[in-house]
């Protein structure tokens, strides 16, 4: 039997739940969200840092720029609503030698364009936040940089969407492609809608190019594997500490991170990987995985921001290169205070084969009655509630 809907949105992740909770805010009826796990949180939004950034990076010109912040006091808001945790904890950014100087001084004039509070500080005041981190002359502190439970996060939003009574999330099915311009085939059974919204996360592409369009555009996997400090040791980080990050490239570098639970991680690595879901060695390695393999060659050659994340992130493998990435933003790191974790997150980063590059903003492309959410990388979780209530104004209310 085929059942219909007023808006289909694929995927159930955090860029799906916000996206539903404003449509339903601004009037929508009916939304059926489908989710081809059997809960939510299973890939990025449940497996992130946890921390809501607070505006620095971005260009001011980008969407990230505009809706970082924004998003990151919204769901400040929303947890002290709900009463979620939330920890203001804030974030220092530090430099591991002086040729950074010039680039941290470059954040905080972009940090401060894009609205976000953050203080130049010198090495004194650095020990007063973070007295185990090291700086050379200058770090930049972020005051609205927060950490919040991402799954308890997606929890309350779905328990949000079930209360209104207009939102069925159906777990176990997958959406496979459009039958015709308004009815989708899923893997279980047909639905009819009127506006169809793909927020699939690491698979937007595949579904994008199921409607036969952005098909110049690819998600390719990069693996985030985390560490963490022993529990004797989770003392030594208050909050989070980050480096100096290589803006050309769009991951911010292995950081520390303190999360509500008190544990200390340190990651993620950005290690390019062989399947949209390969979070094990073997686990996720797709059918697909030689033609994300030869993209992967192909950027490797053709473009430079790609090649240096090729050649510098995969050496973090070996525990020694992580070791001294970790170290160069600590006074104290003995190897021995590190342990594995079982977290690992995929970052799916899109590139534009055709123009060999990558692209380091989001990205929404419409047609007609259908919205495509590509690229929806960090901090699409800080900015999830900002971006959804861009989107529906932009693209959705007519
Ligand atoms: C290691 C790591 C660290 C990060 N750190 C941060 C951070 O600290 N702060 C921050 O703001 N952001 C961070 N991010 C980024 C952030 O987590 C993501 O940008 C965000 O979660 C993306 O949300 P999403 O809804 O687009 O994707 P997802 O959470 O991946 O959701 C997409 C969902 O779609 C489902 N799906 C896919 N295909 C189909 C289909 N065909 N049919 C049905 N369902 C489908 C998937 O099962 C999945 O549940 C991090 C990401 C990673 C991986």
């Amino acid at each position: 039997m085929t059942s219909s809907t007023e808006f289909l949105i694929v995927g159930g992740g955090i860029v799906a739940l916000t996206l539903a909770k404003e449509l339903i805010a601004q009037g929508a009826d009916r939304i059926v969200i489908l989710e081809k796990e059997n809960e939510l949180g299973m890939h990025a939004s449940g497996r992130n840092s946890g921390v809501l950034h607070a505006g620095i990076y971005y260009p001011p010109e980008t969407l990230k720029a505009q809706l970082c912040l924004k998003g990151n006091l919204m769901l400040q808001a929303y947890c002290r609503e709900k009463n979620l945790p939330l920890g203001n904890v804030g974030k220092v950014i530090v430099t591991r030698n002086e040729k950074e100087l010039p680039m941290l001084e470059n954040l905080y004039h972009r940090a401060i364009q894009n609205g976000a509070k953050v203080d130049l500080i010198d090495e004194a005041q650095l020990a007063k936040i973070e007295p185990n981190a090291k700086t050379c002359q200058k770090a930049l502190y972020s005051h609205y940089t927060a950490i919040v439970n991402n799954r308890m996060i997606l929890e309350s939003l779905q328990q949000d969407l079930k209360q209104t009574g207009k939102v069925d999330i159906q777990f176990n099915t997958a959406f496979i492609k459009p039958k015709d311009s308004y009815t989708a085939e899923t893997t279980r059974g047909e639905i009819r809608f009127k506006k169809l919204i793909n927020a699939a996360g690491a698979y937007a592409d595949k579904v994008a190019h199921s409607f036969d369009t952005a098909k110049s555009y690819y998600l390719i996997p990069f693996k985030g594997i985390y560490k963490k400090l022993t529990k004797e040791q989770s003392h030594l980080v208050n909050g989070n500490i980050y480096p100096v990050p290589d803006l050309r490239n769009p991951f911010l570098g292995v950081h520390f991170t303190r999360n509500l639970q008190g544990d200390v991680y340190i990651g993620p690595t950005a290690i390019p990987a062989f399947g949209r879901e390969n979070y094990g060695k073997l686990q996720g390695i797709e059918p697909e995985a030689a033609k994300i393999i030869s993209r992967q060659i192909a950027m490797f050659f053709t473009n430079a921001k790609f090649r240096s994340v090729a050649l510098e992130e995969p050496k973090k493998y070996l525990f020694s290169y992580f070791f001294n990435d970790a170290k160069k933003l600590v006074k104290e790191l003995k190897k021995e205070w590190i342990i594995p974790t079982g977290k690992v997150g995929i970052r799916p980063q899109l590139i534009d084969i055709k123009q060999k590059e990558l692209l380091m903003d989001f990205l929404v492309l419409k047609e007609n009655h259908v919205l495509h959410i590509l690229n929806a990388i960090s901090p699409a979780f800080t900015s999830s509630m900002a971006f959804a209530n861009y989107v529906v104004k932009q693209y959705l209310t007519n």
